[in-house]
């Protein structure tokens, strides 16, 4: 995630629809892939771009000189429902909804305490995930795949009388149970699951692998190697969760395999290594924008380890070992700093031989879609 500069000189973030020092109001707007700067001018509820991002490569703001007229823009209809600040043309209609808004097919239950704070959670998680999809070119109006289901959520509930809620995809339809979206409710789960590592935004990483499978994988060049790297998709999945509920993972799932959840069947690994990408893609993109460089030794890993029998390392190879250095780094100073701060590690993983080979196949297949 990139950070972006008001022009009053503070920062400004990703999820903010108001300038936290100077008051201006600002949103994200999705076609240029930016935070744009807005007046409150003209009519009612139509906001006027004041100024353009600078062409530099981290977006600072300036005042665009002899600029043709700024395009128009106006909030997402829900920003003052559930916080949403990306940004349409001012000419839709005031209650038009944004890209990442109208992908939810039902919200939580706003009648009901305390679903009103779930919902703004995600959809702030649900818009932070998009954001990467856009710009990975995987989602959005011009990205090149362009699914036959387009992706859609439903954020659903346990209520009496009613079968369970689960978390999970089905046909292009992402449902997610809006107890996640409560800290306190989804730490409960952590622990009974022992999980090391829940997040929201990780279910929506999770949930978009699953997502993702069917348009990158299925019936595709790449389900040959998938197989043979992640096992074959065709075992059992209910009988799979199952003896993972009962039994728990294999011992020695380490070696394998990102999570003891990944164990449990090759959809899940992919999914789990899916999100496991996703997370090392927006969190080296937000410390290398800040220039947030760790003196702690770079690992050196040699891109032999992607390599078969006989094969030689290619310069993507080494490039992507590369990159996993960097990130080895980067998390061995972020756990250091929880570790200093009395909290838990802020990244509980290991990337093993077999793991890198899968989040390098997953960084192939990503590539292949640009
Ligand atoms: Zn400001
Ligand atoms: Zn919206
Ligand atoms: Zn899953």
């Amino acid at each position: 995630m990139r950070t972006y500069l008001c022009i009053c000189g503070q920062p400004v973030f990703f999820n903010n629809s108001v300038c936290i020092s100077c008051g201006r109001a600002v949103g994200f707007d999705p076609v240029s892939r930016d935070m744009r700067e807005l007046d409150m001018t003209g009519e009612e509820g139509v906001l006027q771009q004041a100024l353009v991002p600078a062409p530099q490569k981290r977006s600072l703001f300036r005042r665009a000189p002899k600029a043709p007229a700024p395009p128009l823009y106006r909030f997402c209809g829900n920003l003052h429902t559930c916080g949403c600040n990306w940004l349409l043309p001012a000419d839709t209609d005031p209650a038009a909804l944004c890209p990442s808004c109208v992908t939810t097919r039902v919200i939580p239950d706003l009648s009901l305490t305390g679903n009103s704070e779930r919902w703004i959670r995600l959809e702030t998680a649900k818009r932070r995930l998009l954001f990467t999809l856009l710009d990975l070119g995987l989602w959005g109006p011009n990205a090149p795949v362009q699914p036959v289901l387009p992706m859609t959520f439903d954020f659903l509930q346990n209520l009496p009388g009613q079968p369970a809620v689960l978390t999970g995809h089905v046909n292009g339809v992402i449902t997610l149970n809006v107890e996640e979206a409560d800290d306190a409710l989804r730490e409960k789960t952590r622990l009974e699951m022992r999980e090391p590592y829940r997040s929201l935004l990780g279910h929506f990483r999770h949930e978009s692998g699953h997502y993702y499978w069917e348009i990158l994988i299925r019936g595709t060049p790449w389900i040959e190697e998938y197989r043979a790297l992640f096992g074959d998709e065709s075992s059992d999945y209910a009988a799979a969760l199952q003896n993972n509920y009962t039994q728990g993972p294999p011992p020695g799932w380490e070696e394998n395999h990102i999570s003891a959840y990944a164990a449990s069947h090759p959809w899940e690994d992919w999914a789990e290594t899916w999100a496991h990408w996703l997370h090392m893609r927006d969190t080296l993109e937000t410390a290398e924008a800040a220039q947030c460089q760790s003196n702690i030794v770079q690992p050196k890993i040699d891109a032999a380890l992607l390599c078969e029998e006989g094969q030689t390392p290619t310069p993507e190879m080494q490039a992507f070992c590369d990159r996993i250095s960097r990130w080895v780094a980067l998390t061995t100073l972020v756990n250091e700093l929880t570790r200093s701060m009395g909290q838990p590690d802020a990244y509980p993983f290991v990337c093993g031989g077999q793991v890198l080979k899968k989040l390098y196949f997953i960084d192939r297949v990503i590539s292949s879609v640009k």
